[in-house]
């Protein structure tokens, strides 16, 4: 049996990185201008012995706030509908943004099984936004480092009893 999961949280926080570290190829935009991912991606991924389906949702920021809230909240109704649980991304060195606090609201008020992630965190980076992280409610937040790999064998723990 495999499972499916999807990345979400708001624009710039490493999603489409971590997307693309797990399936291997460059099936999703990363760019320094966030917000160039447009839509719903997925891929089979892959962490170490383990196969899922993972669903990257897109940044769509160059827009108005009002409208990016409408467009990601919908794009993230659809992926959590999709998911059997969802990785929820944080930027470790930024911390909890009122913009996250939205996306956690939206993930509770839908239901969804939520593995919480602290992303940018490589060496110590993101300790204090790891701290923060636990304010939103969510469980323990696991560290992360989309671009250089880190904290893949603690998500890999997590997700392998969903397996
Ligand atoms: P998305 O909008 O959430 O999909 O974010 P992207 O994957 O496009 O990444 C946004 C920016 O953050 C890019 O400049 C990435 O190179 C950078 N980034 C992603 N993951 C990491 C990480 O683990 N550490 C650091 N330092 N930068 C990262
Ligand atoms: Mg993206």
């Amino acid at each position: 049996m495999s499972f499916t999961l999807a990345i979400v949280g708001r624009p710039n926080v490493g999603k489409s990185t971590l997307f693309n570290r797990l399936v291997g190829r460059k099936l999703a935009l990363v760019d320094d201008t966030p917000g160039v991912t447009r839509d719903l991606r997925e891929g089979d991924a892959r962490l170490f012995d383990m196969r899922f389906t993972i669903i990257d949702t897109a940044g769509l920021e160059e827009v108005t706030d009002d409208s990016l809230q409408g467009r990601m909240r919908r794009l993230t109704e659809r992926a959590v509908d999709m998911a059997d649980v969802c990785l929820f991304l944080l930027d470790g060195r930024v911390g909890v943004t009122p913009s996250d606090q939205v996306f956690a609201e939206i993930l509770r008020r839908k239901g969804a099984r939520v593995i919480l992630g602290v992303n940018k965190a490589e060496g110590k980076a993101g300790e204090a936004g790891a701290l923060e992280a636990y304010s939103l409610g969510l469980g323990e937040p696991l560290r992360l480092s989309a671009e250089h790999g880190e904290g893949m064998d603690d998500l890999y723990h997590v997700l392998r009893p969903i397996e």
